[in-house]
């Protein structure tokens, strides 16, 4: 089924990736509609309630709603990879939004080789590379870099929110070989962590403490989308997303 769903990617897609509606015309795989949805959307800084020790100020998209979870999903666990350019895009105009024309290095969050396998390449990798040439379009210096290694684990998705931060902590490694060459691109840019969804934030505290360990200091993990365990905090102060320039408030490497 995985390959005939990888397959299904190098013909024509017949239906949207975000609303499933067939027979209407289709930009990237997703009909006009559902482009205007996703594009109407506007990034917002978030936080998970509790939020686990060590999160970077996070920024999202939107809701980890349809239509951009049905896009999502198809994306990562459909085989649909030709929605790496345009979530990509949606991503990397995120980062845009924080980094305000500043130099950026984005790094992603890693899958485990397992999960890689399964979807014929690093998903979040892919996106980042879609992610960068957007920016780079757009006139941001954006380097990459993958100095992330992803442990295997068991699924977390049926895990409680303290189970996950446990599993969390041992889920990452930084590649010792990829040390200097991290610290050397870091210098002079904001550093983004990248991942698909925002759920408890344990995955972005740990990745950023284990990047923290080796000097690099993470400004913001930014997301496509966050689930409902997220308060907005711009519900709670009104365009509370965006700092006194209209900037999101990061920090600095
Ligand atoms: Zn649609």
């Amino acid at each position: 089924m995985r390959a005939y769903e990888a397959l299904a990617d190098l013909l024509l897609p017949t239906s949207c990736a975000g609303c499933d509606a067939a027979g209407v015309s289709l930009r990237g795989g997703v009909c006009g509609d559902c482009v205007a949805t996703v594009t109407a959307m506007r990034p917002h800084e978030t936080r998970p309630t509790p939020a686990p020790p060590g999160l970077p100020v996070c920024v999202s998209l939107g809701q980890y709603a349809d239509p951009l979870r049905s896009m999502i999903v198809n994306y990562k666990d459909r085989g649909r990879h030709r929605l790496a350019k345009p979530l990509g895009t949606l991503l990397g105009a995120v980062v845009a939004e924080v980094a305000a024309g500043r130099p950026v290095l984005l790094i992603p969050v890693p899958d485990t080789p397992g999960a890689a396998r399964e979807r014929h390449g690093d998903h979040m990798a892919r996106l980042t590379r879609a992610a960068a040439r957007h920016l780079r379009a757009a006139g941001t210096a954006a380097l990459v870099a993958y100095p992330l290694a992803a442990m295997p684990r068991a699924d977390s998705a049926h895990l409680s929110a303290a189970d996950r931060a446990v599993t969390a902590q041992s889920a990452f490694v930084i590649r010792d070989t990829r040390v200097n060459s991290l610290r050397a691109a870091a210098r002079g840019r904001l550093i983004f962590l990248l991942d698909d969804v925002l759920t408890t934030g344990s995955t972005l505290a740990v990745v950023s403490e284990r990047l923290a360990e080796v000097d690099v200091e993470v400004a913001a993990g930014v997301t496509l989308a966050a689930t409902e365990l997220r308060r907005d905090r711009a519900d709670s102060r009104g365009m509370g997303a965006a700092g006194p320039n209209g900037r999101i408030p990061v920090k600095r490497s």
